[in-house]
């Protein structure tokens, strides 16, 4: 059995975020155990129908999550962290046994801390870091997703497809607790499989999905091989289930090169990030052609793709997909209401029928009508006048290579002794202060229209009065007005620029129940008014120390939204730039003698294939640069980052030319530092002293030594004292009494 239509992978949360609503409140104690399991099974049933009333024949499965995949895959292999062990199996009230054990690895419990969450690939999405170490055994937990499974199949039938994540994927993402290489345990975890392909068999599949993104990075040699050897075993396995392997966000070619000729019957592949020349297929194993962009918003240029998938269909079997999981964008554009930019867009549901339309029209069916509404919609995006502002156009094109140069180091760092005359390791903090439940009424309110514009702003403005106050009271140096306005900021500074578009209901889900609402980048950005400056005003109306005014930089501004494909990123990240370059000068003018530009997804970008890694960087520091490089030398530029494996970046950190750069550094101790150090960087830096991610109140003694352990690496002259990221999410009493200890530290230090 073969088939023609899919998609490689499917969201979890739900179109109006129901999963989202139903954990919150089961961990609250609103609801029971079963409501959460029928939700979730809700959800995923409802999908699956969705997929195949949509017209497809194949539809990935990948059981009912109730946070995370990986830590799905943690469950399943038995590998929760040790420390959980002793909870219990969950009374059988339609959740997994496993369940509490399982959030409380995600989550973390009164005694417990959570597991790690980081990044997957290239994308805002976070992921649960299973902890492995080399004793690790493998042992399935699987009765939960046989059942299920099970159920699905016989609902649905047989074009259910389990899905499941690859163990290079797997052992790749994971870190061990005693230093030992995770992939030591590559050769028992192709065994384990071995043992549960059998198993998914015979619940009555009759394909299996294995997700391998890892494929398309770059790995070494003796892995390759230790790979293409686990599915050659595993393709044995159970001689009549199909495997499929799946890869995306890169060219796909690298992994039907390892496991061509190993038994697995088809490759899915990204043919929108990735290249459609498919060099090493034979056309022997089907190929699953991601054709439809998983990952961003735009419709798909379908004469463009049917040409693509016949050129391709000519050499083998090919079924028609998207690049990726339809977990990175949006469930439907139905109840959007975007104006007419609306046209150019498909969400989850768009695509999918895109993807039935080009699999109709590859096997010969009339879909003309199809094509014809999609051609007039590229055609209307193409020549609208809302893509393109001659001004912007210009503004860009006159850029120099000094407009993204400041003066050295040296002629700036001795003007801002002069201008700021700052106490040795002065004291600040990253930018937020609580998001209280006040504030966050107060904004509701507003955007219900229970309040007028004047009372919200006038909330706001008390709230940074007293966030002012506290931070005299606790004596730090340099003041933030701590950004009550801004509920995420990349959403805070999309309303204000022209270009961007926010949506109404677009939720995608970014880690467990919490959910982001990318805006859209559609035309050409540019700043018809200065976007903080009144807030900047404000605050230091209310002191006489300064107070940074803060902004979020180019490359963040991107990756936390939909980008526009009809251009390089890096010339949308130079209109960025310079609507902030213009915000920036406008700053000064209100007389703002620090300035803080984020960069916190500066890192995420970053290519998976370390050869496209440097054009990358060229053009995101030089985004940055053309952002900042207008400051006089009397003027402090700030950046801020927060993730710590930073040692491949410190190039870059040194390329950004910030005059300080604040970076996460308390939970991995210092490391950082001695990095910089070797790589003689010369500006100033700010390692936190205080992890935020916790509500735990730091001891004296562990910030003073932190501080020390800085000074080893550091030129007092050029170290600041600060936590490792903004403290929205923290409570008042932690943040006054860390901040306190925070401030003690300096002082003593200084002493
Ligand atoms: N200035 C921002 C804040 O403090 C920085 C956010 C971030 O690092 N993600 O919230
Ligand atoms: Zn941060």
């Amino acid at each position: 059995m073969t088939f023609h239509a899919t998609i490689s992978g499917v969201p979890r949360i739900g179109p109006d975020r129901e999963l989202k609503k139903a954990l919150e409140a089961y961990w609250r104690g609103d609801s029971t155990g079963r409501e959460l399991a029928g939700v979730a099974t809700k959800l995923t049933n409802d999908y699956t129908d969705q997929l195949i009333t949509a017209g497809l024949d194949s539809a990935p499965y990948a059981g009912r999550s109730f946070y995370d995949a990986i830590l799905d895959t943690s469950a399943l292999l038995g590998t929760l962290p040790e420390r959980v062990a002793d909870i219990p199996d969950h009374s059988n009230d339609g959740l997994p046994g496993f369940i509490d054990r399982y959030f409380a690895a995600a989550r973390g419990t009164a005694e417990l801390p959570a597991s790690a969450m980081t990044k997957w690939f290239d994308t805002n999405y976070h992921y649960i870091v299973p902890e492995l170490s080399a004793d690790t055994t493998f042992s399935l937990d699987d009765h939960a997703f046989l059942e299920d499974l099970r159920d699905q199949i016989k609902r649905a039938g047989t074009a259910v497809r389990p899905v499941l994540i690859g163990p290079l994927t797997y052992l790749s993402l994971a870190r061990t607790t005693d230093g030992s290489k995770t992939l030591d345990l590559l050769e028992d975890l192709f065994a384990t499989y071995a043992r549960l392909l059998p198993r998914i068999a015979d619940r009555g599949a009759e394909w299996v999905q294995i997700d391998e993104p890892t494929l398309v990075t770059d790995i070494p040699e003796d892995v390759t091989q230790r790979v293409r050897a686990g599915y050659e075993k595993l393709a044995q396995a159970h001689p009549e289930l199909k495997i499929l392997v799946q890869t995306y966000f890169e060219d796909g070619d690298r992994a039907i090169a390892t496991l061509s000729g190993t038994g697995v019957a088809a490759f899915g592949v990204d043919l929108v990030y990735g290249g459609v020349e498919l060099a090493s297929w034979t056309g022997e194993e089907l190929l699953v052609a991601g054709i439809v962009d998983g990952r961003n918003v735009w419709r798909t240029n379908m004469d463009q793709a049917l040409q693509t998938l016949g050129t391709l269909a000519h050499r083998g079997p090919v079924a028609v997909s998207t690049s990726c999981s339809l977990l990175h964008v949006p469930y439907t554009l139905e109840r959007e209401d975007l104006g007419p930019v609306q046209e150019w867009l498909a969400f989850g549901k768009e695509k999918i029928a895109e993807v039935a339309a080009l699999s109709a029209a590859l096997r010969g069916e009339d879909v003309s009508e199809f094509f014809k509404a999609s051609r007039e919609a590229i055609a209307a995006r193409e020549a609208s006048p809302l893509s393109h502002n001659e001004q912007v156009r210009a503004r860009t094109a006159a850029i120099t290579a000094a407009d993204r140069q400041r003066s050295s180091i040296k002629e700036r760092q001795e003007a801002q002794r002069e201008s700021l005359n700052l106490p040795p390791l002065p004291t600040t903090t990253i930018g937020s202060f609580p998001q209280t439940r006040e504030i966050r009424s107060a904004r509701a309110r507003w955007r219900r229209g229970q309040i007028d514009g004047e009372a919200y702003k006038q909330a706001m403005v008390d709230e940074v009065r007293d966030v002012i106050g506290r931070q005299e009271a606790l004596g730090l140096d340099v003041l933030v007005h701590g950004e009550p306005e801004r509920n995420d900021m990349v959403q805070y500074f999309s309303e204000q620029l022209e270009g961007y578009l926010s949506t109404d209901h677009a939720w995608v889900q970014s880690y467990g129940s919490r959910c982001v609402r990318p805006p859209i980048i559609y035309g050409d950005v540019h700043r018809p008014e200065p976007m903080t400056v009144e807030w900047y005003k404000v605050a230091q109306s209310f002191t006489d120390k300064p107070v940074k005014g803060m902004l979020t930089g180019p490359v963040t501004m991107l990756a936390w939204s939909f980008v526009r494909d009809d251009q390089p990123l890096g010339d949308t990240a130079d209109q960025v730039a310079l609507a902030l370059r213009d915000e920036i000068s406008d700053l000064i003018d209100a007389g703002a003698q620090i300035i803080q530009v984020d960069e916190p997804a500066i890192r995420e970008l970053l290519p998976l294939r370390e050869a496209n890694q440097p054009a990358y960087l060229e053009w995101a520091v030089g985004s940055f640069r053309l952002a900042t490089a207008g400051a006089p030398n009397a003027v402090q530029i700030h950046t801020h980052m927060c993730y710590s494996e930073f040692n491949e970046l410190i190039d870059t950190v040194s390329n950004l030319d910030a005059d300080v750069t604040s970076i996460e550094a308390a939970r991995n101790g210092m490391q950082v530092l001695a990095a910089l150090k070797d790589a003689g960087y010369e500006l100033g830096v700010g390692p936190g002293v205080w992890d935020i991610h916790s509500p735990r109140v730091p001891q004296q003694d562990e910030v003073d030594a932190l501080l020390a352990a800085a000074l080893d690496s550091v030129d007092p002259q050029l170290l600041w004292v600060n936590p490792d990221c903004g403290l929205k999410t923290r409570g008042w009493e932690e943040t006054t009494a860390s901040l306190k200890v925070l401030v003690e530290a300096a002082r003593k230090a200084r002493a």
